[in-house]
């Protein structure tokens, strides 16, 4: 379970580090700097680092929230629903990003907050800005985005949620908790829709239900068609309530279109065009969702494929590396794309918390340095344990 935890955080962020230096770029564009085959490994940057961009960030900051949730209910008996912790720490990450306005005394500053690196902005997206800034300034989110940028975040959710059931049992809690913590800021159904059907397609691969790559198919028609009890969650929406089977609908045809063109022999930047340019989360869901199906016995494979296209390449290779990592573990990610990744050892750290969950409670003494270092993450928000004040 932890290899598998740590492969989907990890792998993640290889596929986005491998991503972003294409984000913007065509794929004759890619192919005429990195060569016919296009970006197979990293470009460095001067610190011979491959950088993450906002997705692995943005991920981080989800953990974090819901590891801040979790470890509320362990200390104090009590726990909203675990997508509301994610929003403050989205304004965390808004405030890594740019000034914020934040009073000092409303900030919750997550741990990340003490990791240096974590502030270079890396093409954030403006939905996601925007949305914070208004959230900030107690204003309503008016947007109908479908971007991706809520699908590219979400993956940790499905990974406590698992590890950690504090549904009952019941994956249609845990799927509209995903899709909510996507909603903070894109409004549209097919920008937070397809972070509940990633949910469930995490959650079964952490069960094993995908096997060894060759269920996998299987397992996300299965989570395609449970998108109509989705829909029984949020069909009160008064926004889309007419309009909401339609964009169902839209989001099935296209993940079970990449599902076909992963069987057929057509060649991956064509099938990939054919699904559109990730830009939108239905788009991105599914072009990830390609190419790992296609090459789902090989990480490198699913993630080469999934960046090297004409579209939101970053977004796309970050969400196949969520899935493909997970699925084949992170045993399986090749040392060099592990051995030069931008803060590694902060997304292990924070993927091994995922798995042990809060290991700390109220009626706890603390007396193990790891149960300290805990307390100091989750409660005090800070990286390292502080030198205790003098009375
Ligand atoms: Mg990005």
């Amino acid at each position: 379970m932890l290899d598998r935890t740590q492969g989907c955080m990890v792998g993640g962020a290889v596929g986005d580090a491998l991503g972003y230096p294409v984000e913007f770029a065509a794929w004759p564009q890619i192919q005429w700097k990195y060569g016919v085959s296009g970006i197979r490994s990293y470009q460095l940057d001067r610190r011979g680092l491959a950088p993450i961009s906002d997705d692995t960030q943005m991920s981080l900051f989800t953990a974090a929230g819901i590891l801040l949730g979790m470890t509320r209910k362990y200390m104090r008996g009590i726990m909203g629903r675990i997508d509301t912790y994610c929003q403050w720490s989205y304004l965390d990450w808004l405030h890594t990003q740019e000034w914020s306005s934040r009073h000092e005394e409303e900030r919750i500053d997550s741990w990340l907050m003490d990791v240096p690196e974590l502030y270079a902005r890396r093409a954030p997206g403006n939905t996601c800005l925007s949305a914070l800034r208004a959230i900030e300034k107690d204003k309503p989110v008016e947007n109908d985005s479908c971007g991706c940028g809520g699908v590219m975040r979400t993956a940790p959710m499905a990974l406590l949620s698992y590890i950690h059931d504090y549904s009952n049992g019941d994956p249609d809690y845990c799927d509209m908790c995903a899709a909510e913590a996507a909603r903070i800021t894109h409004k549209h159904p097919l920008g937070f829709l397809p972070s509940a059907v990633l949910n469930r397609i995490l959650m079964r691969i952490m069960a094993g239900k995908a096997g060894d790559g060759e269920q996998l198919a299987a397992v996300v028609e299965d989570c395609v068609t449970a998108l109509a009890g989705i829909k029984s969650q949020t069909d009160e929406d008064k926004t889309y309530g007419e309009c909401w089977p339609n964009h169902v609908a839209k989001l099935q045809s296209i993940i079970r279109k990449a599902l076909e063109l992963a069987y057929s022999d057509k060649p991956d930047v064509v099938a990939i065009e054919s699904l559109g340019g990730g830009w939108t989360g239905h788009e991105a869901l599914a072009i990830a969702i390609y190419s790992a199906v296609k090459h789902r016995h090989s990480f490198e494979d699913a993630i080469i494929s999934a960046v090297n296209h004409s579209g939101d390449s970053d977004s796309t290779g970050a969400i196949c590396g969520n899935i493909i990592g997970c699925l084949l573990g992170r045993q399986a990610i090749p040392s060099k794309f592990t051995d030069k990744l931008e803060l590694v050892d902060v997304i292990e750290e924070m993927a091994h918390d995922l798995w042990t969950g809060c290991i700390i409670s109220e009626y706890d003494r603390r007396e193990t340095e790891e149960k300290k270092l805990w307390y100091w993450k989750y409660c005090k928000h800070r990286r390292e344990p502080q030198p205790e004040r003098r009375r």
